[in-house]
């Protein structure tokens, strides 16, 4: 297994001179060196076939005893450095000061077919930012996102990447509820990759210290890289290099809306420069449609990182990089322009995107008002969101209302509801109405009924990793079988398609699982 081995991160930009690995303030530096824990018996649960062929490995490569000691941590990839990323961050709306990879690792920066890698290894042992914790990372969540950060790509969501996971072979002390209940649950390492794992937090780090040197390091390191179009080492420069971050952010908050996902941790160390989702902790899928859902317990209580509230915290988030980046810049009229025109510009892209979901091209000036209030519809009954927005592609528009009250008005998206039968006086009518106007809607786009459906398909999946899904997958491979990790793996490779064999998993969520730990209610504890 050979890497053509890159290291531009550690040989372009200042490093720590510390190299003992003790837990520390950091200064001046964007990183620190550290090699991986060694463990004790490491296992291959699972890996991604395109994730290893971008990479430039074969299948023979991944089955090797190589592959298995090098993703785990075991074993160093020759001439690499290995080292932990400084940044800091916003935690919950509040300044944090130095976060850092308290337990990841990059192990290499690679060419491979042109593109560059970097390669990180999550749960591989402490490094000098891991602070109290213990640098490990468990076997659930671990699962979550190895399967999601895939799933997401296939969705067509910008995200890291995944190559394989591993069992460390080790014992993790986990208290899930925060509740003086710790229990001892399997380690596991997952190997995540990206271009590159800068966050927001990564600049916030030096312009709270006003070390201006390295903060400009960094900016031009990154435009250098990453924003190749833009003009380097100047004003103008930076004020753009923040723009393009702006657009590429609002971007994949738009995808995260249109797919149902909540991240659940915001926090500006948690937020890509790239503008990739990143850090796959508390996340969920949206169930019942509810803009006010958060899978982070963590987070229950002010509900910070709710789904409604995503683009906000978005933009929230960038008023905290343009910050970072004012001593680069010295206006701060440029920067509050781009911080405008991301609302603007979220407006107008929601609207646009949700006009996807419903299939509708055409500029109407009531589809605003119609969107709302199939948002209120949602809301009224609890309405799984997937199922809901697939089947209206079903829906035809020269549906005829029946004399009789009935709801056969509703069937192409009966299924969503969970039970119907609360669909009935009120709302029962709120329903009614929006399906005519709907309707009525349909028939001024040129489109016919099965062309719409076609359209439909390619922006509201069939197939997400719904919470209770993955749950399956952890109860099943802690107890040592991992088919459930391959068969969901697989049938998010196409989230789009109809895959009429695995309908099973085009299913509401079951009631078991409506207030279990793992299935609606994660916390940060992983
Ligand atoms: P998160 O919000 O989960 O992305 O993590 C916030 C900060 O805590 C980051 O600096 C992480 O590296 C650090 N962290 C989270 N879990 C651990 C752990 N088990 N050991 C060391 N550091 C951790
Ligand atoms: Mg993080």
């Amino acid at each position: 297994m050979e890497f053509n081995l890159k290291n531009t991160f550690i040989s372009e930009l200042p490093g720590d001179l510390d190299l003992s690995n003790s837990r520390r303030q950091v200064h001046k530096a964007c990183y620190s060196f550290v090699n991986p824990a060694k463990i004790k018996s490491p296992e291959l649960i699972h890996y991604s076939k395109e994730v290893a062929d971008f990479l430039g490995l074969y299948e023979s490569d991944c089955q090797s005893q190589q592959f298995l000691q090098i993703f785990s941590g075991n074993e160093i990839i020759k001439n690499s450095k290995p080292f932990a990323m400084c940044y800091g961050g916003h935690q919950f709306g509040h300044w944090a000061g130095q976060l850092g990879d308290g337990r990841a690792i990059n192990i290499a920066e690679i060419d491979s077919k042109g593109k560059r890698w970097s390669l990180q290894l999550k749960g591989a042992g402490e490094t000098p930012y891991s602070r109290s914790a213990d640098g490990l990372a468990v076997l659930r969540s671990s699962i979550r996102e190895h399967l999601c950060s895939e799933a997401m790509f296939h969705l067509g969501v910008p995200t890291t990447r995944s190559l394989s996971l591993s069992l460390t072979g080790n014992k993790v002390l986990r208290d899930v509820l925060y509740d003086g209940n710790p229990e001892y649950e399997k380690g596991a390492v997952v190997c995540r990759v990206a271009p590159s794992f800068i966050r927001f937090g990564s600049f916030e780090i030096f312009a709270s210290k006003k070390d201006n040197f390295t903060l400009k390091k960094l900016t031009n390191y990154t435009i250098k890289h990453f924003y190749p179009g833009i003009e380097q080492g100047t004003k103008r420069g930076y004020i753009e290099f923040f723009q393009k971050v702006s657009e590429c952010t609002l971007e994949m908050i738009i995808h995260w809306q249109r797919v149902g996902f909540v991240h659940g941790v915001m926090n500006t160390d948690n937020m890509s420069i790239l503008g990739l989702t990143i850090d796959y902790g508390p996340y969920g899928w949206l169930e019942g449609y509810d803009k006010q859902w958060t899978p982070n317990t963590t987070d229950i209580q002010h509900k910070r990182y709710q789904f409604g509230e995503q683009g906000n915290i978005a933009l929230w988030n960038l008023v905290k990089l343009a910050n970072a980046l004012y001593p680069l810049i010295e206006e701060a009229e440029p920067l509050e322009e781009i911080i405008s025109e991301f609302k603007k510009q979220y407006s107008a892209r929601y609207l646009k995107m949700m006009k996807s979901k419903l299939g509708l091209e055409m500029e109407d000036k009531n589809d605003l008002n119609m969107i709302n209030q199939l948002e209120q519809n949602l809301e009224l009954t609890e309405t799984d969101m997937t199922i809901f927005f697939r089947g209206l592609g079903n829906l035809s528009k020269n549906l005829v209302f029946s004399e009789k009250d009935d709801l056969s008005f509703l069937d192409s998206v009966r299924n969503a509801f969970y039970k119907i039968e609360e669909v009935n006086g009120e709302i029962l009518g709120f329903w009614k109405d929006w399906i005519a106007q709907y309707v009525k809607r349909l028939q001024k786009e040129a489109f016919s009924d099965v062309e719409r459906k076609q359209k439909m398909n390619l922006v509201n999946p069939k197939y997400v990793l719904r919470n209770y899904m993955a749950q399956i997958a952890i109860e099943a491979a802690d107890e040592g079988d991992y088919n459930v990790i391959e068969e969901l793996h697989d049938i998010l490779k196409d989230p789009y398609g109809e895959q009429m064999e695995n309908q099973k998993w085009f299913e509401k969520r079951p009631e078991w699982a409506r207030t279990k730990v793992g299935c609606s209610m994660l916390s940060c504890s992983s």
